[in-house]
Order: structure tokens, then sequence, then C-alpha cells
């Protein structure tokens, strides 16, 4: 599950690493008034006012800007607010900004220079471990970097047994070309991440930029925080963060009839039982020269009323050409799912599209009876491979 910036920085912040300070408006007027408090707070005269999508690359598609006056702040901000921002990591159409963080500005001249880090925290699946990766050449164009010069990206991997040790820290903070009160701060600003990431069971941090200010802070300016949806039992104040406004409403709405559903961009629609058969069927589906639609689990009870809701979410989808029903009954008996494929059908109506049944298992010849003497538009199949020969005919 992701977070926005600001529910991101918060975290950090409640586990020590120093951040740039802001607060989340939904109005212009509310932005402006936000201003005041920050300078009140942070003696700041400058402010970034910051699109809170889930998504990067804000910068580039205009959703970050300097504002220099409160009335830059109320102009930037009407502009943001509402918005369907469009950045290297969105859809084409975008992703309307309900919320701003209106932010201290951090680039301040000063005696010495800012200067921009990359740091992440991730799961290395290869070795299972934690890794810090960071690099100097943080800011908008870290991918540049990974691609044109990978050399100059790092990574620490810790050791479960033992947790982040003082010398990886420093390591990478002398990585990092610091030195002095920087240097101090930087082994500061790691051992909080990785304590924060361990925490709150993060699947991933990734902080670009992290920056040194002038007077030589180590800050967090931008926060991306994804935490592990299975542990989100135990991490009731983040489960509270969700907005479901950032989520796929197809998704939402599925997870909320208890379905496993992930929507996809090809052409058969699928509706299996098991996330493993789902998979497989996922592959047959490519194999016959079509393209999985969706990812969808009804899990172990495919009764009349899931059958109905699955079948209702994958027709939402225009570029549905077939549906494949792939169903093992094992627990479950096959006659009682075909029974409620048929119900499920009957009450939809008419169904635009073929659909093709391959239920297997208990009761499977009884299963196909009762699709086969339905009179529905519906091909029945106990074998994969002739489910998978039916996918082909329909889409020739
Ligand atoms: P992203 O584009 O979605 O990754 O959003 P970021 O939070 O990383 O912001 C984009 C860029 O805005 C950063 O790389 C900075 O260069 C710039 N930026 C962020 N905060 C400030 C600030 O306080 N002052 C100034 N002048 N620029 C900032
Ligand atoms: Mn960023």
């Amino acid at each position: 599950m992701n977070i926005h910036e600001y529910q991101a920085k918060e975290t950090l912040k409640s586990y020590g690493v120093a951040i740039q300070e802001g607060i989340v408006a939904d109005t212009p007027e509310k932005a402006v008034e936000a201003a005041k408090r920050l300078t009140e707070q942070t003696g700041t005269s400058w402010w970034v006012i910051k699109a809170q999508i889930h998504a990067g690359g804000r910068g580039k598609g205009g959703g970050v800007k300097l504002a220099k006056s409160l009335d830059e702040v109320k102009e930037i901000s009407s502009q943001i607010l509402g918005m369907q921002l469009v950045t290297p990591q969105t859809s084409k159409e975008g992703k309307k900004v309900h919320q701003v963080l209106v932010a201290q500005d951090v680039y301040y001249p000063g005696e010495s220079k800012t200067e921009e880090f990359y740091m992440s925290v991730l799961l290395n699946r290869a070795s299972g471990r934690n890794m810090i990766m960071y690099s100097t050449e943080g800011g908008m164009d870290i991918e540049e970097v990974a691609e044109k010069t990978p050399h100059l990206i790092f990574h620490e991997e810790i050791d479960p047994s033992v947790g982040l040790q003082g010398f990886q820290a420093r390591k990478i903070a002398f990585n990092l070309g610091l030195s002095g009160q920087s240097f101090k701060e930087m082994v500061k600003f790691v051992y909080a991440l990785y304590a924060a990431y361990d925490g709150i069971d993060a699947s991933l941090f990734e902080i670009n930029p992290v920056l040194k200010t002038s007077d030589d802070k180590i800050i967090a300016v931008d926060s991306k925080v994804s935490i592990d949806a299975n542990a989100l039992y135990r991490q009731k104040d983040l489960a509270a963060m969700r907005d479901v406004r950032e989520e796929d409403p197809t998704e939402v709405e599925a997870g909320e009839a208890g379905l496993n559903f992930v929507n996809l961009d090809g052409n058969v629609g699928c509706m299996v039982n098991g996330a493993g058969l789902a998979m497989a069927t996922m592959d047959i589906i490519k194999i016959s020269g079509g393209n999985p639609a969706n990812f969808l689990d009804v899990g172990g009870t495919a009764n009349a009323e899931r059958v109905e809701k699955a079948f209702r979410i994958i027709l939402k989808d225009q570029n549905v050409e077939a549906i494949l029903v792939n169903i093992f009954g094992g627990i479950v008996r096959c006659d009682r799912v075909a029974q409620g494929i048929v119900d499920a059908y009957k009450n939809i109506g008419d169904i635009p599209v073929p659909i093709i049944v391959r239920l297997q298992g208990t009761n499977a010849e009884e299963a196909k009876k009762i699709i086969d003497d339905s009179g529905l538009k519906v091909h029945s199949a106990i074998l994969l491979q002739e489910a998978a020969d039916r996918i082909k005919e329909v889409l020739a």
C-alpha cells in the first residue's frame, strides 16, 4: 500500500528522520494559512507547493513549484489543486490532485552549497536481505543515472541477525563525499531511516532528494513509502492512511467484494479460483494467442453471488472480447459452480462476449451437462486444452 508524501514525512519524522517541514491543504485559502503557520514555525520566507498524488516525477509534470510570496502561494495552489497531473509515472490521463503540501523552502542560499542525494531502502529478493541504495546523483533524473552511469549507484546490504551496523552508516556518509557536521548528520539520518523502514513494515522507501542544506543539515525533501499490505493488520495507524481515490476504482470495488483482482490491458477476461491457478490460466490465455485482461481469484467460495460480481467487474472493461472461467472443484463441487454461473448469467442478462467455462474436479461431468443444457452462449470444457482451443477459435 502506498501513502502520500505528507503522510510518509510525518511517519519518518516520528522515527527521528529530519524532514523538510510542511502542512497539507485542500484549498488555496488553507494553503495560504499553512504557509503563514510554517513561517512562524520555521522562519521560512519562501515555500514549495507540492501536489500530493501517488506517483513520482511531479516536478517534471508541473506539480512542484516555488512560491516567493503569499499571493504566489494562493495562485500556485489554485493552479495545482484540481489539476490532472501527468508525470512520467502516471497514465496519459494523469491523476487528479486533491491536496497540496505547502513546504518550507530548504534550498536557500548560505555559506556552502546544497547537494541532492538519492537514497532508498528495499528488499533485495535475490539475497533475501534489506538494502540501502544510494547515490551522489540525486534529484529528478535518477532513472537516467541508473541507465547511463550505474556505477554511481551504491548499495549496502543489511544482515538481519545484527541489523544496520555503525560502519555501514559511516561508509554511506563517506561514499557520499561528506565530512564534518554533515557526515555526522548523514550517519544519524541513515540510522533513523532504517529504523523507520523496519518499524513500519515497509516494502520500499525512496527518498529523492535527500538534501544537504547550506547549513550542513541532512533532510528528506521527498519521500515515497510503500507498506507491505500483509502487515497492515499490525500497522493500524498506517492502514488508516489509505487513500482509495488514488487506487483503480474497479480494484477497490473487487476488494470490497472479497475478490482478488488486478486490472491488466489484454482482451481475455479470466475468473479462476486460487492465485496459482489464476497465473497458470493467464499463461494459457497467452499461449492461445490472447492477452489476459485481468487477474481474478474468486477464492474458495465460487457461489452465484461472487461469480456474478466477478462477471460484472470483468465486463466493465471495454477491451474484453472473451471470458475464460477456469475453476478446479476440490472442496467446492463443480456442479454447484456451474449452477452459479448459469444463475449469474441469467441475472446479468445478455452478455455480449463469448464465455468459455472449464470446470474440472468433483462432479465435472454433471457440471458440463448443466452448462450445456442451459441454452446460454457458454462453451463448456473439462480439459484445459479444449478451453484453450475455444479461446483461439473465438479470437480468430
Ligand atoms: P518529484 O518530482 O515527484 O520527485 O518531487 P520532489 O519532491 O522530489 O520535488 C521535485 C524537485 O523540486 C526536487 O528535486 C527539488 O529540486 C525541487 N524542490 C523540492 N523542494 C524544494 C525547495 O524547498 N526549494 C526549491 N527551490 N526547490 C525544491
Ligand atoms: Mn523526488
